[in-house]
């Protein structure tokens, strides 16, 4: 046979052996073909040398916030970073918002002819009950639940994943409310992501609640980017110890998490309506400005409120979180990874561009946190099989031939709080469906990712 590509010299994770296995790796129409002998050189259209390289499944992003195409346009911003750092699939439309109904970002995509990455949507609650005209504080009404759930079905009958809750940002929406809504589309084996409702004091509760839906519902139920939750030293130790106990008498239930001490936001969001700085015991030069003319700028409580009041929508980061706490979600055997990239009007968090790359750079091999297996099927295997993609998540014929090659000693995230737009290290290729979609940090321009429908 013919192959189309041959990557020679490589070894790949064999999750069930749990090592790194030298074999060359062989793809044919957008699928892996076979796992040859090394040294085997069979006829290919093209080779890749990979020695000394890891070739890893690519990277399945459970967690990030798709493109807003504004104005018309249709040009990807956050999938370029997400194909830079070894991502091929996204899970996008997370913390209840949602850019475009389903039916347009699918529109989009096609009319693009592809994507850099392949994405899978979750209808954004959040942003259907906004829709209806509820602000964040307001109860729901039977009539206006009767109508958010006819939309929120359409959402999952044009091909959303699941649906996802931002719990912090309308905290209006009850857990009754939230029950009926995963109740409605139960038929659709939702994946149901939930940005939490409360951090600090009320963490535990927030944790209790998702996971009693879970329970009630029977659905899988996702605590998102669990760091931002729980991610101080008062907290974490006493969230993983609950949601490892809870995760082991449900399976449905788990999280995300993202390797970095800081969020990002809107400043004019829910988030900062109570007295946060009590909340967190911090202080304003937590929260770094994104947007011009302070970019780069430290709070003080006279520019904090100014901006508030006049840019609510600029996102910002706030620096909330420690190290250590970090450290131990991203290492606890029964997580998983998500980056929460996105990017608002230009504004974003190094999250976007360097989440896994610095997870494989700073925590496996500098800090031992975890090892590269445990890091690799975290990031492949397991997340594929959270979300449902049989077809990903491991190298193995028959499979889709969606890899990253990159080098296990340099790997490393490159972004910045300043500047996301300096390069990772340590990758040498991104492919999806076989086609290389960045070499060496630079992107070719190929456009083989797809719309995933929940319904094939
Ligand atoms: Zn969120």
């Amino acid at each position: 046979m013919m192959y189309d590509t041959l990557i020679v010299g490589g070894q790949y994770p064999n999750f069930e052996t749990g090592k790194l296995e030298r074999a060359e790796i062989a793809l044919k129409d957008g699928k892996i073909a076979d796992l040859l002998p090394a040294g085997e050189r069979p006829q290919a259209g093209q080779v890749i040398e990979a020695a000394g390289k890891v070739v890893s499944p690519g990277f399945i992003d459970l967690h990030m916030h798709e493109e807003e195409f504004k104005n018309g346009s249709h040009s990807y911003d956050i999938a370029q970073y997400m194909a830079r750092q070894g991502v091929t699939t996204c899970v996008a439309g997370n913390c209840g918002q949602q850019n475009h109904p389903i039916a347009r970002f699918r529109a989009i995509l096609e009319e693009n002819g592809g994507a850099p990455v392949n994405y899978i949507l979750l209808a954004g609650y959040n942003s259907i009950r906004e829709g209806e005209g509820l602000g964040w504080y307001d109860a729901i009404t039977p009539e206006r639940q009767a109508v958010i759930l006819e939309k929120l079905n359409k959402e999952l009958r044009d091909g959303a994943w699941g649906v996802s809750f931002g719990l912090e940002y309308s905290p209006g929406i009850s857990a009754l409310e939230m029950t009926r809504a995963v109740e409605a589309v139960k038929g659709y084996d939702p994946f149901v992501s939930i940005h939490f409702r409360a951090d600090c004091e009320g963490c535990m509760d927030s944790l209790k609640e998702m996971a009693r839906l879970s329970r009630d519902t029977g659905c899988r139920v996702q605590v998102s980017h669990l760091s931002s939750l729980a991610g101080t030293a008062r907290n974490m130790p006493a969230s993983l110890e609950y949601l490892a106990g809870e995760m082991k008498e449900n399976p449905l239930l788990g999280y995300d998490t993202y390797p970095y001490c800081a969020f990002c936001t809107g400043i004019g969001t829910a988030v900062f309506d109570m007295d946060w700085r009590e909340k967190w015991g911090v202080d304003y030069d937590i929260i770094l400005l994104l947007h011009e003319p302070y970019a780069g700028q430290r709070c003080t409580k006279e520019l904090y409120e100014k901006v508030r009041r006049e840019t609510p929508e600029a996102h910002v980061v706030a620096f909330a979180m420690d190290e250590e706490s970090i450290r131990a979600a991203i290492a606890h055997p029964m997580g998983l990874l998500g980056s929460d990239g996105g990017i608002a009007d230009g504004m974003s968090h190094p999250r976007s561009a360097g989440t896994f790359p610095r997870i494989l750079g700073k925590y496996v091999r500098e800090e031992k946190a975890l090892t590269l297996m445990e890091a690799l099927d975290k990031m492949t295997r397991r997340a594929a099989e959270r979300v449902g993609l049989s077809a990903k998540g491991q190298v193995k014929p028959g499979l889709d031939a969606d890899l990253v090659i990159f080098d296990p000693d340099t790997i490393a995230d490159g972004a910045e709080f300043t500047d996301i737009t300096l390069p990772n290290r340590g990758i040498d290729a991104v492919l999806v469906a076989g086609q290389t979609v960045v070499e060496h940090n630079a992107l070719t321009g190929a456009l083989p990712g797809r719309f995933l429908s929940r319904k094939g």
